[in-house]
């Protein structure tokens, strides 16, 4: 993607309008923080699990009872219709709430038999995380690294994407509102550059970012050379895979959701759309007249389906990779252009060569790349012909199809006759250039953790049992 100029501020997409700007942390304003997050750990460390649990579950709380406002706030910021904005603050809760539930669970001491009087696993916290967010998905890539974090024991420093900082503000504030201490969640306001400098510092024992290709290499190699661990969630290009025997009708309408959510601007939107030859022209023409069918428009309106893309630099790669894929010889579906300011037209690419940007590249806005595929063998060669594997999508009710699609798709999750789609409860991730490491689930939360093995070769006097009563 192209270089955009960073500074820390909310520019409506709508129609470029700066709303407030604010100016990056000094040296020694990072210093408080940090300290501060040292001082936050030793706390929440001594917390037990009910006590994060009650303030896990006031800040869902303060979510659900803040959804519209705060939802309006990531469309004034990002672009992304009102609608899917509050539903998404509504998702923050739900993450809030399952590891509030669940997180003493995941990480009860466990038993294991060995030759020792007792043996066991305990999960520990490691102290501050520092996790550099995207701004697609404002609230929700926050929020699914800050709950099982910070009911792990962790406490986190945000570093949010420049064009968010509203948002960012006012999930620490959601925090602290909760009940949290003021360094168990902290939101540092900075500029990209000031990342390696924190990784650095010792107080930071791990990082975890969600974003590009090339931001993710250069976290995990500054948390490397520290001999501190990462988690990376990347880009996709997913496959949605449509064969004979799936129901048409609705393949279609989730190949639309699919591939427009967040105004096309999602890791596991579906991106490439391989579809069996011998329905390949019905499901063309089905979903090119429901990509037209779409509204696109102001994004505070519910009735909107697609808002504004988030930046004017992504107007341009995205116009750009769809250009360069027409000269490559792709043939134009439907929409292929501007509508003026930061919108797009959604469009469809079809016979997209293998040159051709469309063919493999992770494309970040509502444009469709469409492949057929001889048989399922077939599929499967195009749906693995890209660098990334984050989720794939496929259509099919023959078990045995079914089947060989979960094996031999290289991705973190494949859905059958279902669009991807993050849930608390399930680990999300990706292989390949999407990354490594998982959130959600038991997971997600055992990233972040000392697993640390305890040894009792001999009963102490008076002892029944010890460890993991
Ligand atoms: P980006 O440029 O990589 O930005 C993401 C975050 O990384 C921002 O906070 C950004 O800060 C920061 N950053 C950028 N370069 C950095 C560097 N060299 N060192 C440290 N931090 C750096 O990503 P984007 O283009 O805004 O976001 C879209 C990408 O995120 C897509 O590729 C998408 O697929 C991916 N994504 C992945 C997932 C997933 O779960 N796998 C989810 C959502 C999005 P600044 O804003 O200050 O530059």
């Amino acid at each position: 993607m192209g270089k955009r100029a960073m500074t820390i501020s909310t520019v409506n997409p709508v129609n470029g309008e700066t709303l407030r700007t604010f100016d990056a942390l000094s040296e020694r304003e990072i210093e408080a923080k940090l300290q501060r997050a040292v001082d936050a750990f030793a706390i929440n460390r001594a917390r037990s699990f009910a006590d994060r649990a009650t303030r896990m579950n006031a800040a869902a709380d303060a979510l659900d009872r803040r959804k519209n406002e705060l939802g309006k706030l990531i469309t004034t910021e990002m672009g992304k219709p009102v609608t899917a904005a509050i539903a998404e603050v509504q998702k923050c809760a739900l993450v809030c709430r399952y590891y509030a539930d669940h997180a003493g669970k995941h990480l009860a001491d466990e038993c294991v038999q060995t030759d020792a009087a007792d043996s066991f696993i305990r999960y520990q916290p490691l102290g501050a995380v520092l996790a550099v967010m995207p701004w697609n998905f404002p609230f929700w890539q926050v929020f699914r690294f800050a709950a099982p974090a910070l009911m792990a024991g962790n406490v986190g420093l945000l570093k949010h994407a420049s064009n968010v900082p509203q948002s960012a503000l006012a999930i620490e504030e959601i925090f602290v509102d909760a009940g949290f201490d003021a360094g168990e969640f902290q939101t540092l306001l900075i500029s990209a550059e000031q990342v390696a400098k924190l990784l650095d510092d010792d107080r930071v024992r791990a990082a975890t970012l969600t974003g590009s290709e090339p931001a993710g290499a250069s976290v995990a190699s500054n948390a490397a050379k520290q001999i501190k661990k990462s988690v990376l969630e990347l880009g996709g290009s997913d496959p949605f895979v449509v064969m004979p025997s799936a129901d048409l009708d609705e393949a279609v309408k989730t190949a639309v959701k699919a591939r427009i959510v967040s105004n096309g601007q999602s890791c596991i939107a579906a991106k490439r759309f391989i579809v069996h030859e011998s329905i390949a022209d019905q499901f063309e023409a089905k979903f090119a007249a429901a990509m037209e069918a779409l509204k696109v428009g102001d994004p505070m309106d519910e009735s909107t389906d697609v808002g504004p893309l988030a930046m004017p630099q992504i107007v341009n790669d995205l116009d750009e990779q769809v250009r360069k894929s027409i000269e490559a010889g792709a043939r134009l579906v439907t929409g292929g252009k501007r509508l003026g300011g930061n919108y797009y037209a959604p469009t469809i690419l079809a016979d997209i060569p293998e040159s051709a940007p469309a063919y493999a590249e992770e494309i970040f806005g509502p444009v469709a790349s469409l492949f057929r595929a001889k048989d399922a063998s077939d599929a499967i060669r195009i749906a693995n012909a890209t660098p990334f594997g984050l989720g794939a999508s496929v259509w099919t009710n023959d078990r045995a199809e079914a089947e060989r699609f979960i094996d031999e798709i290289e991705s973190g999750q494949v859905f059958v006759n279902a669009m991807v789609a993050s849930d608390p409860r399930i680990p999300f991730g990706g292989v390949k250039h999407s990354g490594f490491g998982r959130e959600l689930g038991v997971f997600g939360i055992r990233e972040f953790v000392n697993i640390k093995t305890v040894w009792i070769a001999k009963r102490f006097d008076g002892d029944r049992s010890v460890g993991a009563e």
